[in-house]
């Protein structure tokens, strides 16, 4: 059976995660499936009362006991550090090792396009980023800071290891999609670690002759995602790369609140979420829209075996979508429980 752990986590994570709760109850009825769950209570709630940001005996039982994990968002003004944010957010996919990031970005609905006489059918592709290195494994520093001498220094990652197990997740997704492949680099100006990416894409490339593999440099590849979406099939990058390109992607197809995300490693406990944060300012308010969440949620069914409630829950949020039946932010009037109540209608 599947066990999900829920970790609402700071501002509008509990009521986006509460919404999708309610989904996943109304699929599970209609699929006939069956799950266990449990809720952490991590975030600043319980750091500013306690001090504890990821105790070791929580990570130790969502990596050994769950077998995907349903997270809302993390960042709360009071803790202007961040720092239960990084230690829950960060520190699961680090310790878990989670190296695939995938967001997949699919238009629904022309009217949420700011590109001109663009469909759905021109814009459908899923970003592949690297999660663990590059730029963002925070080795360096600054030397001599506040004075005219000051020198800053980020030193970015890039392993074979780690190239060659994301190229493959990418390569396999590609053959289940459209079979097209694009690595987007700077391998023009970042020549050693973006470098090493091509020498891998280059080797691996022949061992799947269906599907076409090709490079752009990260600078081209935003300007054809903006002139030439439909190109597009399945787009990888590194940690940093595929940090810009997918969410210039999603401002393409209705911007963050439909933007949902997994961080994966075959065989260890996965994470899904929306990939937008707390929103502080509209806490409450009832106007968090719940959609990323919710497709979030698809993303956790299509990969635990549950195709047919994935594809009905990613069905009936296009057609929310396309009802206006939505949050103030994609042009609607409902609430977040109004629109979770019409996706389980759907249902
Ligand atoms: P954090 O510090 O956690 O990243 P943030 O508010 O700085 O939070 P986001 O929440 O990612 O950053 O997004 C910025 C703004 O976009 C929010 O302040 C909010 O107004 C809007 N927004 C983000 N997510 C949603 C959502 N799900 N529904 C409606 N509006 C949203």
């Amino acid at each position: 059976m599947l066990k999900i752990a829920f970790l609402p986590g700071d501002g509008i994570g509990p009521e986006v995660i509460r919404a999708a709760v309610q989904v996943l109850d109304a699929a599970a009825g209609k699929f006939g499936f069956s799950y266990t769950s449990e809720w952490f209570d991590l975030g600043a709630e319980r750091y500013l009362r306690t001090g504890e940001t990821m105790p070791d005996k929580e990570f130790a039982r969502l990596r050994d006991e769950f077998d995907c994990i349903l997270l809302g968002a993390f960042g709360d003004p009071r803790v202007p550090t961040n720092i239960h944010a990084k230690d829950i957010l960060l520190g699961l996919r680090q310790r878990l090792d989670l190296y695939v990031n995938l967001r997949p970005v699919k238009l629904v609905d022309a009217r949420l396009c700011p590109l001109k006489d663009v469909g759905p059918s021109q814009l459908d592709m899923a970003i592949v980023r690297e999660n663990t290195e590059s730029l963002y494994v925070g080795i360096g520093g600054s030397f001599k800071p506040g004075t005219d001498d000051e020198v800053a220094q980020n030193v970015m990652i890039a392993t074979r290891k780690g190239c060659d197990r994301l190229l493959k997740y990418a390569f396999e997704l590609a053959r289940a999609r459209r079979g097209k492949l694009v690595l987007c680099d700077k391998a023009n100006a970042i020549e050693s670690a973006h470098g090493l990416w091509r020498k891998a894409l280059k080797d691996m490339a022949p061992h799947y002759p269906d599907v076409k593999a090709t490079t752009l440099y990260a600078d081209v590849a935003a300007m054809r995602m903006v002139t030439h979406p439909h190109e597009f099939d399945v787009v990888v990058g590194d940690n940093m790369i595929g940090d810009i390109l997918s969410d210039l992607a999603a401002a393409l197809v209705g911007g963050l609140g439909l933007a949902p995300s997994a961080s994966t490693h075959p065989g260890r406990t996965a994470l899904y979420e929306p990939v937008h944060g707390s929103a502080p300012d509209i806490v409450g308010t009832g106007k968090a829209n719940p959609l990323a969440a919710i497709l979030s949620l698809g993303m956790l069914l299509r990969d635990f075996d549950y195709p047919a409630a994935a594809d009905a829950i990613e069905e009936a949020c296009a057609r929310a979508v396309i009802a206006k039946a939505v949050t103030p932010d994609l042009g609607g009037t409902l609430t977040t429980d109004g629109v979770a109540a019409w996706i389980v209608a759907g249902l």
